[in-house]
């Protein structure tokens, strides 16, 4: 490789874990109803003051632990000025100039492909989101839902080298803020937002000195994990056909912005035109000095994160590292997992549930685990009734795929179709020697030494039981009944 690629990420996530907005009493909750988790201070009105929410301050600051930042003596807020319908006042509340944020020079160790890779953070601040615009044609609407909701910026080093990094960095932060309670970080809900920037520079040069950084391209409002990994892609191909072409060096820095449609990225404004925001410190919002005792019970509350757990998993119950790693990608799958165990499951069977039917059929459906019918106790029923041989593997795979969307019990569902396992001897001989009697030439050649037949003569019984027969039983018999002949 000629070219070395520097990313830097500055990622958006709503805090959604907390009751109300960050400066103001109304509700932080996902709605479809535009405008009605609205308060005067959210819309703007003339002599309304905002109030700093505590519960945000806590969840950011509790982000900035788990990131190894530095935490200040001090936060305070500041204003960011600037003109746009969604934004009512003309400015955003922010934390811009150091060290008012929440969060300064941390660090976050994450694994690409099984690689451990390290980012610097350079900051983390806590800002209020913007009301959104909707776009209906030549019409425009603005709802202000989201106006005032707890947003936390994370902003990188440009350590990042690939879209693999990239993406795998914003995995390990989504998982983070999941798991610490902080968001539930859905893209899908527009919680996560990035700005993606990219510049490449000559592979020989030594890239911890900023003077040989190439020039920095800032791609904004990426919303989704493979959007971020294509615009990456798609610029360094841009980028470096400009090197290749000597067109590089006259390319000023500049802002893009992702075109999902066409797949490319599109010149939105040069560092000339840059606005000016015109930071000063919010005069309505005193500095706010960290308590030390609070910072340390922050610290005691943070819980369990991914990588903890997977320990947990192949440490204590026995797992693969392979399938621990699956089963703690989504927090809400890890809890499921978890409480099965605790209703009494065996660790290893319910892990098998899991990651293979369970996720198999959750991406098979377009489903996530929280819009499901089955619980985890009705997997627990399940299992038992599979250890306690009343149906067969197979059938509870029936039962299993019945209970997901249905809601009723494994033992309903069982009942209902009649699936009792066939486990009476007597029933399983006389098949075994209906199906030596149709196949004469099989126990030829079983008698000239083929004795892996019998795996043959064993499917035919399934086939004429449809599946319940007990395999262990069928194969015994199915031996047996052979040798008589
Ligand atoms: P600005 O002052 O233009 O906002 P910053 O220095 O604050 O730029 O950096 C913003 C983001 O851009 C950070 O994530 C940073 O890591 C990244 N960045 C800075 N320089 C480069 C570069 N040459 N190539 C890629 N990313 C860069
Ligand atoms: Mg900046």
């Amino acid at each position: 490789m000629k070219y070395k690629v520097l990313i830097g990420l500055e990622m958006h996530c709503e805090i959604s874990e907390t009751n109300t907005k960050v400066f103001s009493s109304a509700p932080n909750e996902y709605t479809d109803k535009p405008n009605t988790n609205i308060r005067p201070v959210d819309m703007a009105f003339p002599g309304t003051l905002p109030v700093v929410n505590k519960a945000a301050v806590k969840k950011a600051l509790m982000a900035s632990m788990i990131l190894h930042c530095q935490q200040p003596e001090y936060i305070y807020f500041e204003r960011k000025n600037y003109y746009y319908p969604d934004l009512p006042k003309g400015f955003q509340i922010t934390q811009e100039t150091k060290p008012a944020p929440v969060g300064i020079y941390g660090k976050l160790k994450f694994d690409v492909n099984g690689e451990e890779k390290e980012v610097r953070i350079n900051n983390l601040h806590l800002e209020e989101d913007a009301a959104s615009a909707d776009h209906y044609g030549r019409i425009s609407k603005i709802n202000y839902n989201r106006a005032g909701v707890p947003l936390l910026e994370l902003v990188t080093e440009p350590d990042l080298h690939t879209a693999d990094e990239a993406v795998a960095f914003l995995e390990t932060m989504r998982s983070i803020y999941q798991y610490a309670g902080i968001s539930e970080a859905d893209s899908k809900k527009g919680q996560i937002r990035c700005d993606v920037n990219v510049s490449i520079m000559d592979s020989n040069q030594d890239e911890t000195n900023p003077a040989n950084w190439g020039t920095k391209i800032e791609i904004k409002n990426v919303n989704s994990f493979g959007g971020v990994r294509d615009a990456i892609n798609y610029e360094i191909e841009r980028q470096t056909d400009l090197k290749e072409n000597g067109q590089y060096a006259e390319m000023q820095q500049h802002t893009r912005r992702w075109d999902e449609e066409s797949g490319t990225t599109i010149f939105m404004r040069s560092k000339v035109d840059a606005i000016d925001y015109k930071y000063f410190v919010e005069p309505n919002i005193p500095k706010i000095k960290l308590d030390k005792n609070w910072l340390e019970q922050i610290r005691q509350e943070i819980p369990a994160l991914a990588s903890e757990r997977k320990e947990t998993y192949i440490n204590e119950y026995g797992i693969t590292n392979y399938d621990a790693t699956i089963l703690v990608k989504e927090k809400a799958v890890a809890d499921f997992y978890e409480e099965t165990i605790s209703l009494g499951a065996d660790p290893k069977s319910a892990s098998n549930w899991v990651t293979t039917n369970l996720l198999g059929s959750l991406n098979k459906l377009d489903l996530t685990i929280k819009e499901i019918a089955l619980t985890p106790a009705m997997l627990v029923e399940l299992i038992n009734l599979v250890d306690t041989k009343e149906i067969s593997s197979k059938q509870a795979k029936e039962v299993f795929a019945h209970c997901l969307t249905s809601g009723q019990t494994p033992k309903e569902v069982v009942k209902e179709k009649g699936l009792i396992q066939m486990s009476d001897t007597g029933e399983i001989v006389r098949i075994a020697n209906e199906v030596l009697d149709e196949h004469p030439d099989v126990i030829e050649q079983y008698k000239k030494g083929r004795t892996n037949v019998v795996d043959f003569l064993v499917g035919q019984i399934m086939k004429k039981t449809r599946g319940t027969a007990n395999p262990t039983i069928a194969r015994s018999t199915m031996a047996e009944e052979i040798a008589k002949r």
